[in-house]
């Protein structure tokens, strides 16, 4: 995977999870977000807007896709020099709708697929799923829909694997994830089967969980099966979280031996050195 015609590149601040105000619950424009970017150091972004097919998500249906393409494009061409910037989606994904996402991304041209659970039985990860199940039947079903998704195949990069964490950790002040940890091996082990990357979300580190989602056992357990395939986000929704904490990111994974962060240019990644 790390040789031959693959493309190598020294630009270390790349931020792959970026949201605009096409997705319902972020507050900056495509072009604010960009500039705040460059004011953080980053060298290349990616927008990774919300497509859900939840149909009870506020995201549902609400992404302009081809004027979001439009924007995208356009911030490019305006930024062109200074700061990278690819389009992307964040997708999200119940097995019950997985033909949907396929569908979605079936012959639409974009850079980088984010695939994320926020909803399991149709309940939402940050609340409902806890008063429908209580903390660790919720956290098993959560990680049942993510192996599901690492399973499936159709996504760059797993985001914020751990998601759930933050929630239990507000609700009840601990996080049960150790007594999983042979879900969370299996899960790792099928996005290395699959070839789907692993994101480091920096979103937990301003949050009460004050951890990165995934945390760093589950990093180092990633790198210990052979994973490689690293990519960074700060899960921006306003311009003062673009980039945030990924130097401290590019630290973390140089610290447990990965290599590279993985950036996607139409799908296939690319790899800037850490070394
Ligand atoms: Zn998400
Ligand atoms: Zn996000």
């Amino acid at each position: 995977m790390l040789c031959g015609s693959t493309k190598h590149r020294a630009t270390p601040l790349v931020d792959f999870h970026i949201h605009s105000t096409f997705s319902p619950d972020a507050e900056d424009t495509i072009d604010a977000m960009c500039e705040a970017a460059v004011r953080s150091g980053l060298a290349e972004i990616c927008f990774t807007d919300h497509v859900d097919f939840e149909p009870r998500d506020e995201s549902h249906g609400y992404l302009r896709f081809e004027a979001y393409r439009e924007a995208v494009e356009q911030a490019a061409r305006k930024w062109e020099g200074t700061l990278e910037v690819r389009i992307g989606v964040e997708a999200d994904y119940q097995t019950w709708y997985g033909g949907e996402v396929e569908e979605f991304l079936s012959g639409r041209r974009l850079d980088f697929v984010l695939g994320s659970v926020h909803w399991v039985d149709s309940l939402s990860t940050t609340g409902e799923i806890f008063d429908r199940y209580g903390l660790e039947e919720a956290c098993r079903r959560y990680l049942e829909n993510v192996f599901a998704l690492a399973r499936s195949g159709l996504y760059d990069s797993l985001a914020h694997l751990d998601f759930i964490k933050r929630y239990a950790f507000e609700r009840y002040g601990k996080v049960p994830l150790g007594a999983f940890s042979d879900e969370i091996e299996a899960i790792l082990r099928a996005l290395i089967e699959r070839g789907t990357a692993l994101e480091i979300n920096t979103s937990g580190l301003r949050h009460p969980v004050h951890e990165t989602l995934p945390g760093v056992e589950t990093l180092r357990l990633y790198r210990r099966l052979g994973g490689e395939l690293i990519t960074l986000g700060s899960d921006a929704h306003r311009v003062r979280d673009a980039g945030f904490a990924i130097p401290y990111a590019v630290d973390l994974a140089r610290s447990l031996g990965f290599r590279h962060i993985t950036v996607f240019r139409n799908r296939q990644p690319e790899f800037v050195t850490i070394e």
